[in-house]
């Protein structure tokens, strides 16, 4: 039997939210052996057994319908967006594809959630994420360290305010360099975030 990989599949980021079409999914099906795996993760991505002989192949009939193809595992996962019901404009759709486009796939010491509310109703849930980035009018505030699961849950603390949409991805990329490079092995980004303190990250991320 030959070897498999899994590929993190979604949809684009667009108003209305993590929609596939009927077509797509009918790809992913065409695509995949009958037998593959294709488990719904609780971050809007497919993960997609393929065989490793074909995975370029399929990576790219994936993206010629329209999806969203990235690694899985130890990356930072394709950006969690809100629906954007407050309209494209209003809610920033824009500057969440190219956030997206910019964090996607990059290579963590633990896996990443980045989420993405267009308003602070934050109905994406950006503070349960390990980062979050909420629009507020023109610009956007930036949350760290939220962490949702165990009996020690606990919401993501304020990095900075105000920051522009030109400044966004390079403030984002900053965090997760430093996080790279400074991990201690496998530690989660929320554990990092408090080792690290508040104030450390803000200095980083000014
Ligand atoms: S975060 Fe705001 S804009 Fe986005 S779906 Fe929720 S209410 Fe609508």
């Amino acid at each position: 039997m030959g070897e498999f990989i899994k590929m993190a599949v979604s949809p684009v980021i667009q108003v209305g939210g993590s929609l596939f079409t009927a077509e797509q999914l009918a790809k992913i099906g065409t695509l995949t052996d009958s037998n593959a795996k294709i488990e719904m993760t609780s971050f809007k991505q497919l993960y997609v057994q393929v065989p490793v002989d074909r995975q370029d192949a399929i990576k790219e009939e994936l993206e010629i319908a329209g999806l969203e193809v990235n690694p899985a595992g130890f990356v930072t996962k394709a950006l969690i967006a809100c629906n954007f019901c407050k309209g494209e404009e209003t809610a920033g759709l824009e500057t969440a594809l190219v956030l997206n486009e910019a964090i996607a796939g990059i290579e963590t010491p633990t896996p990443m959630k980045i989420g993405y509310a267009g308003c602070a109703l934050g109905t994406s849930e950006p503070l349960v994420k390990d980062i979050g980035v909420v629009k507020m009018r023109d610009t956007f505030d930036i949350y760290v360290g939220g962490e949702p699961k165990g009996i020690k849950a606990s919401l993501a603390k304020l990095l900075c305010t105000g920051v522009t949409k030109e400044q966004l991805v390079h403030v984002i990329i900053t965090i997760i360099d430093f996080y790279k490079e400074h991990a201690k092995g496998k530690e989660k980004f929320s554990k990092f975030v408090d080792r690290m303190t508040l104030e450390r990250l803000q200095e980083i991320a000014a």
